[in-house]
Formats: C-alpha cells, structure tokens, sequence
C-alpha cells in the first residue's frame, strides 16, 4: 500500500511511513489510532490529532482505531465518552468497529504487571505520593532508592494482589518499575505502574480497586492492538524509552512512535483543566458554549466539518511548537461558508423607514439570489412594502467624508430592491432619530436607474410588516489576549483575559420572512454582517435563535497581504 497518487508527501510523518512502507518494517502494513482520555469534550487541538490519524490510515489505505485511554476513572465519565464519538463521527470520520477501551485489557495488564514483578523488574513500594516525589530527585540531581525496592518477589506478589483485592486504602501502595532511580530522563527513574484506586469505572463498575498509570497502559495497549505508527505529541518524546522498556520487558510487539508539535490557537486557551474550570466556574454556558474551542462549541456555533478540517490541512504539522492565529481558522470558515450558505437579510439594530410615497397595504415581492457562488442555489422573494427597517448603522445624521450610506437628503440603494432618498428625520424628545421618512423611485426596481444616475451605497434590509422577530446571538473571541495562557506581567491570570463583549445578545433583530423555517442547525450569510447559524440547544420551532458564526472581515487575508507586502 502506498499513499494515493493525489496526496503529496507533505510531511515529516508521511515521510516516515512511506519509509516504513519501503523497508517492509510493518510488512506495508499502516495502522494508527487516536486515543483520547474521556475527561472532557475534545477540542481543535484533538482536531488535529483526528484529522492527522483518520487522514493518515485514509491516506495510505490503512486504518484507524478509536481507543478511549480511560485509565483513570475520578475523572471519567460516559458523558465524555459519547460526546467525543460524536465529535470524531460529525469530524467525518469512521473507525467502523474498532471502538476500543484500555480498559478492555485491564485484564491483560494485570498480567502483564505480575510478570514484570516475577521477572524482579517491579516492585510495590508504600512509600506516599510526596516521598515518592521526593526521592525522584530533579533534572540536576539523580534520584534515591526507596526502601522498599528490595522486597522479595513473594511479598511484592502478595501485596499486589491484595491491592487489587482491596484490602488497601488509596494511596497506601504503589507498583513501580525497577528500572533506574539515576537515568537522566526522570521518567525512567522507577516509574509507577498501578496506584489503588477505591472508585468505580464506568466501564468495569467495581471489579478493580487498582488501575494502571496512563504510561503503563498507553504503550501495551497499542501493542495489543498492533498499531503501527503511534502517533503523539511532543510531551511523549521523554515517555518514548519507557514504553519501548515495558514491550522489551514484556516481549511484546512494538509499534514506531512517531511526536509531533501539538496546536496552540491564538485567544483561546485548550487545557482541558483550564476548559473544565471555564464550564465549572460558569464562564461559559457548558461546554458545548459557542465560544468554547471545543469541537462541540464550534459546531453549535456554526463551524463546519470541512472548515476545520481544512484547518488541519493548512496548519500541517512539524516538531517545533507555534501559537496558530485563530484568524487562519476562521478564513477556512469563510472559504466554505461562501461557497455554501445561502444569502439571507437580517437587520440587527433596526431603524424604522417609511417610504412615504409607496401605498399603504401593498406588498411588492422582489427577486433575491440566495448564492451568487452558488448557481444552483436559485432565487427567492423578499417582500417590500411601505414600513422597511434598515440597519441603524447605516444611517447618520451628520456624515463625516467617508461616509457614503444613508444621510438627509441622501440616495442609497436598497439590496434587490428599489433607490430611496432621506427626506426628513424623525427623532423622540431625547433627540434620539426614531424613523426616517424616505421617498423611493419607482422606476429603480431591481436596482439601477434608467438614467444612469449612480449611488455609493447599497443597503440590507427588512420590511417591517413581514419580518420575524429574533433574538441574535453577537459572539466574539472568549479571550482578549493572544495568548492567555502566558501570564501578564503585573501577575494577572488567563481568567482575567476573558473578553467581557464575547457574548453580545440582541433580543429583537428583524429578519426577512424567508427564515422563520430556518432549521436548528442551518447556516446562513446574513448579507453585510457575517455568517449565522441557527442555535440547535435554545431554538424554538418559528422561533429561531442565531448564533453569529463569524464576521465577514477576513482578518487572516490581511495578515498574509501585510507580509508579502514586506
Ligand atoms: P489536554 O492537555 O488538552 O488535556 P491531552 O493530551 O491530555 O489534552 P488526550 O485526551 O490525552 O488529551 O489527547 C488525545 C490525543 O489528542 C493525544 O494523542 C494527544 O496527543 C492529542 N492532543 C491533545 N491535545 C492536542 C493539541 N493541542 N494538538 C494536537 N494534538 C493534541
Ligand atoms: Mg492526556
């Protein structure tokens, strides 16, 4: 098997493979996974990885397992469990039925440990967490022995089993490796292997009081599974010797591990410590909140599968760590977005306009395209009438220079629609302008005039008979820093660089009639003021809720243009 004609080898990891593939190592075999912890929803980071594993064995003709690295149960639930299928499966991708657990070989480990401990390469020690850190020793100092390292195989035996039959509080022992309390890499200095655990597993119930340490399970795990390229991020490199001892202890297959550089995302943070403690301390309305950059968070927001993936694909991947603009996320948005949703008008902040010399009571249905990217996509009707609203940005009393849209005395055209010219402003006594009287030119119906005569603006717009009522949701970055993960330096922390404005709610938007059937879920480009989604958990039926996906300023365009201007 070899890589599809159309893909070009366009990184280090497919190099690697496609060596592999060369050399026969894995009989051309390629097999990876990608193996999340169920402790929280996955984010654009574990995009990556998804799109990097499911891409690879798509790529290569291989496959790809899900496996749940579900080792500790404190902080494990079902809930995660399911919603990170969904997000892998919505990402677009399929591991059939290869959905695995390490917790299906709990079993297996234990076996595994036993044979470690009869071979003399572990031991249970009962010194605490704390001493155990104590007598790690750092970077600079070797570690020291514990005094319980040289217990003999019979007893290590019997106490092993007694922790797992339970006769032990949590913490009162340890299983660890007896490898080398010196080794330069503190990982290999006696790591631990089990530790007691008196919690259920929401898989295996009550049946174990000890679970295996991530490190002892993650290496085995895709052993027995016989994956080929395990692939990780960089923080595993320095684990990297430990799983190869434990499958060299053990006699086991061993797959190639394979680190790259995880994504960072600039005014987000993507810990997911730091995402629980967004949803606990009630920052965000759940992890699924728009504003999170969980993949459940940009889907109910409006992202699409192919935005994101599109994102992996242009982030690639390497070694070396860098903070990803999120602007380069959101550019891949557009780019579907534009070509996909269909036009809609939506006035946000209405400002009332009468249009003083078309007839009460008529309504006027005009053509509107619903994609100019999109001829497929076709046309609908947009009412006109007497009572219009248009943005209440679009008008100001006492233009500055460069202001070319609604003023007194002024002529814009409105979208599909007809020329209007500002006759007179209506304001309520605090001075505040409550309507504007506007008179149209019938004979500018589908936007030009027959005369030639030209106007610098065109204008959304909504009339006010048939619009619907809806509230608006405006959502902005959650974090004002680019990246507030580094502290500040005067000592401020990520929590304090929450953007006060990411969430703007506006109650009473008007929309054009066409979207009161508008499905949880659809997406649309509300002409002028970005793309929208139509929110799947708080929408009701003829009574839709938008959630503002993005802008349309592609700020990344910018950013590229500014550089290649240099
Ligand atoms: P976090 O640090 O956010 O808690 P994690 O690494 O503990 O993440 P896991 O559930 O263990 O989360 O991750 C599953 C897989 O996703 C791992 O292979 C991990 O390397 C990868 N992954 C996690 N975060 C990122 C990221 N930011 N970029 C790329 N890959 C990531
Ligand atoms: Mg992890």
């Amino acid at each position: 098997m070899t890589i599809n004609e159309e893909s070009t080898l366009s990184n280090f990891i497919q190099q690697a493979i496609n060596n592999d593939n060369e050399s026969g190592r894995f009989d051309r075999r390629i097999h990876t996974r990608f193996p999340p912890e169920p402790n929280g929803y996955l984010h654009i980071g574990h995009a990556k990885s998804i799109c990097l594993n499911f891409g690879l064995a798509r790529d290569f003709g291989g496959l790809c397992n899900l496996r749940f690295d579900d080792t500790n149960p404190t902080k494990e639930s079902v809930e995660y469990v399911e919603s990170q299928k969904e997000d892998v499966r919505w990402l677009g991708f399929d591991w059939h039925d290869r959905e695995l657990y390490a917790s299906d070989y709990f079993d297996e480990l234990y076996e595994f440990a036993k044979q470690l401990v009869l071979d003399g390469k572990a031991y249970v020690d009962s010194l605490s967490q704390d001493e155990i850190r104590e007598y790690r020793g750092t970077l600079t100092q070797p570690g020291r022995e514990s005094p319980y390292r040289e217990r003999s195989v019979e007893e290590n035996i019997d106490l092993l089993e007694r922790m797992k039959d339970g006769e032990f509080p949590d913490g009162a022992h340890v299983l660890r490796a007896k490898i080398d309390m010196a080794s330069p890499n503190i990982n290999m200095r006696d790591p631990v292997m089990y530790r007691i655990l008196n919690t259920e597993h929401h898989r295996t119930g009550a049946k174990w009081r000890i679970y295996p340490m991530y490190d002892f399970a993650h290496g085995q795990s895709d052993s027995i599974e016989r994956i080929t390229h395990s692939i990780c991020t960089m923080e595993y490199e320095d684990h990297r010797p430990l799983y190869d001892w434990f499958l060299e202890e053990l006699g086991m297959y061993q797959p190639r591990q394979i680190e790259f550089a995880r994504l960072n995302l600039s005014h987000t943070v993507l810990s997911k410590r730091r995402l629980l403690r967004l949803v606990e301390g009630g920052y965000v309305n759940g992890w699924d909140d728009p504003r999170m950059p969980t993949i459940a968070g940009f889907r109910r927001r409006g992202y699409t599968p192919e935005a994101i993936r599109d994102f992996c694909d242009r982030i690639g991947v390497a070694k070396n760590a860098a903070i990803i603009d999120i602007a380069l996320l959101e550019h891949s948005l557009r780019d579907h977005l534009n070509k996909t949703a269909p036009r809609a008008m939506a006035v946000i902040r209405p400002l009332k306009v009468v249009i003083t010399n078309y007839p009460e009571g008529e309504t006027d249905w005009l053509d509107a395209v619903n994609n100019p990217e999109d001829e497929t996509a076709g046309t609908r009707k947009v009412p006109f009438s007497r009572e219009l609203y248009i943005e209440r940005d679009d008008f100001m009393e006492d233009p500055p220079r460069r202001f070319y849209r609604l003023a007194p005395g002024r002529e814009v055209r409105l979208r599909y629609g007809y020329f209007i010219k500002c006759e007179e402003v209506v304001k309520d006594n605090d001075g505040e302008v409550i309507e504007l009287r506007c008179t149209y030119d019938p004979e500018t119906r589908g936007g030009s005039a027959p005369d030639g005569r030209r106007v610098r603006a065109t204008l959304h717009w909504v009339s006010s008979e048939h619009a619907i009522d809806a509230e608006v949701r405006l959502y902005d970055h959650l974090f004002m820093r680019w990246n507030p993960d580094e502290e500040a330096d005067d000592g401020a922390d990520w929590l304090s660089f929450l953007n006060p404005e990411s969430l703007v709610v506006v109650e009473a938007a008007k929309l054009e009639p066409s979207l009161a059937d508008a499905s949880p879920g659809s997406r649309y480009q509300f002409e002028r003021q970005g793309y929208f989604c139509v929110d799947t958990r708080d929408s009701m039926s003829g009574k839709p809720i938008f959630n503002r996906t993005t802008t349309l300023r592609d700020t990344w365009a910018r950013v590229q243009r500014s550089q290649s201007n240099r």
